[in-house]
């Protein structure tokens, strides 16, 4: 587990992915038929890579404002700032999500639309909500200075 800030690249290697988004004002979303209005503060949405440039690829799609609408997730990066990923080489959105299982579900269906073991791949992360510590050390590790021939998290 890795966390990546937005201006570091992820590895292009295939795994999963949970990004870290602040929504600084309520947004309106639509999961298939359904209207719901998310609102402002912290979420974690887990995803996968699998395609080519991996990891790399795909967060990079992900912190382009403009693009066309093709998952949920996307109506809610256009939205909101991200304040980074955490990363796991090899890893499975859905024992990610499942790590966050603590986490309130703020729309049911939300990004999982083609997985059957999740409620949701979207979590609210309320104030003062604790990560799970492996996220919470991958986190405070990113913003440790680089030592001499170590490797940026
Ligand atoms: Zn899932």
């Amino acid at each position: 587990m890795i966390f990546c800030a937005p201006a570091v690249s992820a590895p292009a290697a295939p795994g999963a992915y949970a990004l870290w988004l602040r929504l600084a004002s309520p947004l309106d979303v639509r999961v298939g038929k359904i209207s719901a209005t998310l609102p402002a503060g912290d979420y974690l949405y887990c995803g996968s890579a699998r395609g080519p440039g991996g990891l790399r690829a795909r967060l990079a799609r992900h912190m382009r404002p403009h693009k066309r609408a093709h998952w949920h997730i996307d109506q809610l990066t256009a939205a909101a700032s991200l304040l980074g990923a955490f990363v796991e080489e090899q890893g499975d959105e859905c024992v990610l999500n499942a790590a966050l299982s603590d986490l309130p579900i703020p729309i049911a269906g939300f990004g999982s639309s083609d997985c059957r073991r999740c409620a949701a791949h979207l979590r609210l992360l309320p104030k003062g909500a604790a990560l799970p510590s492996d996220w919470e050390n991958a986190r405070k590790a990113a913003h440790l200075p680089l030592k001499r021939g170590g490797r940026a998290a």
